[in-house]
């Protein structure tokens, strides 16, 4: 039977540690870190996230910036809002809320964000920078997956590590992640010819794909740490993973569960990552 690592205690640790270096900062510097968040339509998901962020900010003591566009906004107003708050001294991170209408191109609008606001990590410059392993912000997911790996003392030097997705804000970052720490790292995706055996070869399994319960436990090695970043609805409309936890669970040493494992992880990361933006800005060290 396998542990379950806990992604809401974990993530709620993070937070309250964010919040309590936060009061410290404010006292030091007299400047209360920001997080502006564009939504652009009404994703009834999307909303739901963005509501998730605003409460995670307020209670971490930023200040939050809701821009809520709507779905007829035009890339030039968008990129103009986006120009405004990289100019906005009480902004220190901005986050725009993807997917974007299909109009527009994320690609020009993370392009447009500051690097310095870019909290996200998906401006091809922080890509650059993780990709040499020099960066000031990691990916909120795929940081929040390293985070879960750490807390539950699981190393991953000289591991077999499968990533299941390459999409550039999840798979990609998280396989370079795996491989900073050393992990010997296979990454699949939808043209992948045996992707039962490639994962069957995994220590570690990272599934990012958004196909429920497509890794069954015949496709994981006896022992193997599983984490879940997929979130899917099941054929009833509850939520599950890209795991099916049923009978991976008894094949693996960790797992992390759907809902509760690896989604918290991802706001509580962002409010790390917005702090230390704030930090930055003030002249101060990570
Ligand atoms: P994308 O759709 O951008 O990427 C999915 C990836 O899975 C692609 O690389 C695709 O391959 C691959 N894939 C699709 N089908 C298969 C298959 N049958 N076998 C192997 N690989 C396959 O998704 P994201 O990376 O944005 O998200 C992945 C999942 O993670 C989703 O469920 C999403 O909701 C969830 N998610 C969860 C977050 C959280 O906070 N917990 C945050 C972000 C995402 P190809 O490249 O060849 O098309």
């Amino acid at each position: 039977m396998a542990a379950l690592i806990n992604g809401k205690e974990i993530a709620q640790r993070v937070r309250e540690s964010v919040r309590a270096e936060t009061e410290d900062f404010k006292a030091r510097t007299g400047v209360t870190p920001g997080l502006a968040v564009i939504l652009v339509g009404d994703d009834p998901a999307s909303k739901i996230y963005v509501g998730n962020k605003k409460k995670a900010c307020i209670e971490a003591g930023f200040n939050s910036f809701e821009h809520i566009l709507p779905a007829s906004t035009t890339q030039e107003e968008l990129i103009r809002l986006v120009e405004r708050l990289n100019a906005d001294p009480s902004v220190h991170g901005i986050l725009c809320q993807l997917p974007l209408p299909k109009h527009l191109s994320s690609r020009d609008v993370i392009a447009a964000i500051s690097p310095k606001k870019d909290v996200d990590a998906f401006h091809p410059q922080n890509v650059g920078k993780i990709m040499i392993g020099d960066y000031d912000f990691l990916p909120c997911t795929p940081a929040g997956v390293m985070e879960l790996i750490h807390s539950a003392g699981i190393s991953v030097e000289g591991k077999r590590c499968t990533v299941v997705g390459r999409s550039d804000i999840v798979g990609k970052p998280m396989a370079m992640l795996l491989l900073h720490e050393n992990g010997t790292v296979t990454v699949c995706h939808s043209r992948t010819k045996n992707l039962a055996e490639e994962c069957r070869s995994a220590d570690i399994l990272v599934a990012a794909v958004g196909k429920a319960k497509l890794i069954t436990g015949d496709m994981i090695k006896e022992g193997a740490v599983v984490i879940d970043v997929g979130m899917n609805r099941d054929e009833n409309g509850k939520l599950c993973g890209d795991v099916d936890f049923a009978t991976a669970e008894p094949k693996a040493s960790y797992i992390t569960p759907v809902p509760g494992g690896v989604g918290p992880m991802t706001v509580a990361m962002l409010m790390k990552n917005t702090l230390t933006a704030a930090k930055l800005f003030a002249g101060e060290e990570k």
